[in-house]
Formats: structure tokens, C-alpha cells, sequence
């Protein structure tokens, strides 16, 4: 099921790690084990997905789609191209507004929310693919970064300058803060056009915590990415699971989220297939055809 993975990134060229290692690496994983639907409890729930359905036209992207993430866990969401993965996250992330259904962050009913309300509930996305950031360093992109605070800066501006000045002042010391977390401190001054695909998905998920997300949406986030690069991205993910992130990933090389995911959510045209741990998912039968099938 692993579908081959584009590698033209510029970045592998002067990096001697070797593909090997760097699949090797993301073959060592330990995701913690989930517990099932029915020993759940609200509280460990962090985002809850509830029949949703969302037609464009004549075509049903989502078909009645319900799924439950679980506080803590790396969940997967996999699927065929076409099988509705951006769809249902632009859905949950409140980009689009389902025909019918609901959504819910830690408890709360988010469905009618605009996406930085939803972002103020915890619930951070990344996009497939990154938003064009013309004329700015990293640094500056990482500053207009999806923070949690309202966009009532400029007023505030005027009435409460200090606040604004002390705000900016805790984000740039946030900004250099979790450059050096992510090891992409020298990457600062670069115009955010100029770095690779790679180096940028790493930026995106820097700038995504700067929110200080309880879950992380992320959308295939190792797609064009070369191998020592995508070793790190995944150490990432790990090292923000470790210190308390919720994660649901989609994500098309099967190594990758098999190897960081559980429990993985399989979603074949709009609807839910199944749930299971990476290794029930491998070898359900369904989730094999549906992927011949696409
Ligand atoms: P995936 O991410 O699983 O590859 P998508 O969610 O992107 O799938 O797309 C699911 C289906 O919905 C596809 O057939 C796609 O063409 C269609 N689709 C997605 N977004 C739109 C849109 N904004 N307008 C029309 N059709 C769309
Ligand atoms: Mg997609």
C-alpha cells in the first residue's frame, strides 16, 4: 500500500543521513495504545466528528461521516485519493460548513463557529498545501502565525499600546523559542519563499503550535518530503505528542503514518470504513479493496 514518494527536495543533496536510517527511524514507534469507543468518556474526547455531510453539487464528499479522536492520541485518517480526507477536515476546522452534522472540540459544539473560533477551542489545522508567503523572512511568517488571540490588535493599538507592545514582545520570544525547538533557527532570516517544501511543512508545524493547539490537523504533512527531513518531522510529532498534543494526521505514505499513527481511521468515499490499530487496518480486507479500488 505504500504509493511511491516524490524526493526532488533540495535539501537532501549536502545531508549525508541515508534514506535507510531515516526509514528505519520512523519503523521505531510506540503509540500509545487507545482505549475503545465504549470505555471512553467525554473528557477524552477531544474532537468528536458527528454525522457530517457535505455535498459539492451532485458529488457527496462526506457521507454521513462520524469519528471520535481520543485525547492523547496520534489517530490516522487514510484513505484513497478522492475519499473525502481534506474535505472532513475543512469541515471540522469550521473552513466549510457541513450540510448536516456536527462537530465538537473538547465538548463544545463548534459547528456554526468561524475557523479562529474553533481555533480558540484548541483545534489547529495545517493546510495540504502551504499557504504562499511572499516578501517575509520565516521569522515574520512564523509571527502571522494562527495565534489564539482576537484580531483586535489594532484598535488596541491606540487604546493600549503598551499591551500591544508587550503582546508582540511575548510572541517574537515565542517565535524564537520554538525556531530552536524545531532546529530551524537558522533558517530565520530566509525569505519563507526561498527555504525547501520540507524545510517549509517544518515551519508550518512550528507556526501551527505557536497556537498552543490541544489537537493538530495535519494534512499530508510529509508529502514531497525527502527522507532526512521527513525523519525529523516525524520526530516532531513525537516529541509534541510526548508533551501532551493531540494529533489527527493525514497523511498518504503508508510507512510514515503507520509508524506514528494509532488508532487509524479509514475513510473510503465520505464514509467511515473502519477504525483499528495500524496493523488491523493493514490487513482488513475492505481497506485493501477500497485502495485497488481507487
Ligand atoms: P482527499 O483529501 O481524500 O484526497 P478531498 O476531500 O480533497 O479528498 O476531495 C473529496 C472529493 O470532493 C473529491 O472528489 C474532490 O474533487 C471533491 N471536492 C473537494 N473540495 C471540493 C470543492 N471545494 N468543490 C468541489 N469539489 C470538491
Ligand atoms: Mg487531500
Amino acid at each position: 500500500m505504500t504509493e511511491p514518494q516524490p524526493d526532488s527536495e533540495s535539501e537532501s543533496a549536502g545531508d549525508p543521513t541515508s534514506a535507510a536510517a531515516a526509514g528505519a527511524a520512523t519503523q521505531t514507534a510506540s503509540p500509545a495504545s487507545p482505549r475503545s469507543g465504549a470505555d471512553r468518556s467525554k473528557e477524552d474526547v477531544v474532537l468528536e466528528a458527528h454525522d457530517l455531510v457535505k455535498a459539492f453539487g451532485a458529488l457527496v464528499a462526506t457521507d454521513h461521516a462520524s469519528f471520535q479522536v481520543e485525547r492523547g492520541t496520534i489517530t490516522g485518517l487514510i484513505g484513497p485519493n478522492g475519499a473525502g480526507k481534506s474535505t472532513l477536515f475543512n469541515l471540522v476546522s469550521g473552513f466549510y460548513e457541513p450540510d448536516s452534522g456536527h462537530v465538537e472540540v473538547n465538548g463544545t459544539d463548534v459547528t456554526d463557529l468561524e475557523p479562529y473560533e474553533i481555533a480558540d477551542h484548541g483545534l489547529i489545522r495545517t493546510f495540504q498545501t502551504p499557504r504562499k508567503l511572499e516578501g517575509m523572512t520565516v521569522r515574520e511568517a512564523m509571527l502571522v502565525g494562527p495565534q489564539r488571540q482576537p484580531g483586535e490588535s489594532f484598535v488596541k493599538l491606540f487604546t493600549a499600546p503598551d499591551e500591544v507592545r508587550e503582546h508582540e514582545a511575548r510572541n517574537l520570544a515565542d517565535v524564537e523559542r520554538i525556531l530552536g525547538e524545531f532546529e530551524i533557527d537558522h533558517l530565520a532570516t530566509q525569505p519563507a519563499t526561498k527555504i525547501s517544501g520540507g524545510q517549509m511543512k517544518l515551519v508550518e508545524l512550528a507556526r501551527a503550535m505557536l497556537a498552543e493547539p490541544d489537537i493538530l490537523l495535519l494534512d499530508e504533512p510529509a508529502a514531497g518530503v525527502n527522507p532526512t527531513l521527513r525523519k525529523k518531522l516525524a520526530e516532531q510529532i513525537r516529541r509534541l505528542h510526548d508533551q501532551g498534543t493531540t494529533f489527527l494526521l493525514i497523511e498518504h505514505d503508508m510507512e510514515f503514518v503507520m509508524s506514528l499513527a494509532d488508532p487509524v481511521i479509514v475513510l473510503d468515499r465520505g464514509s467511515v470504513l473502519m477504525e483499528g490499530t495500524p496493523d488491523e487496518v493493514q490487513t482488513d480486507d475492505r481497506v485493501i479493496d477500497a485502495y485497488l479500488g481507487g
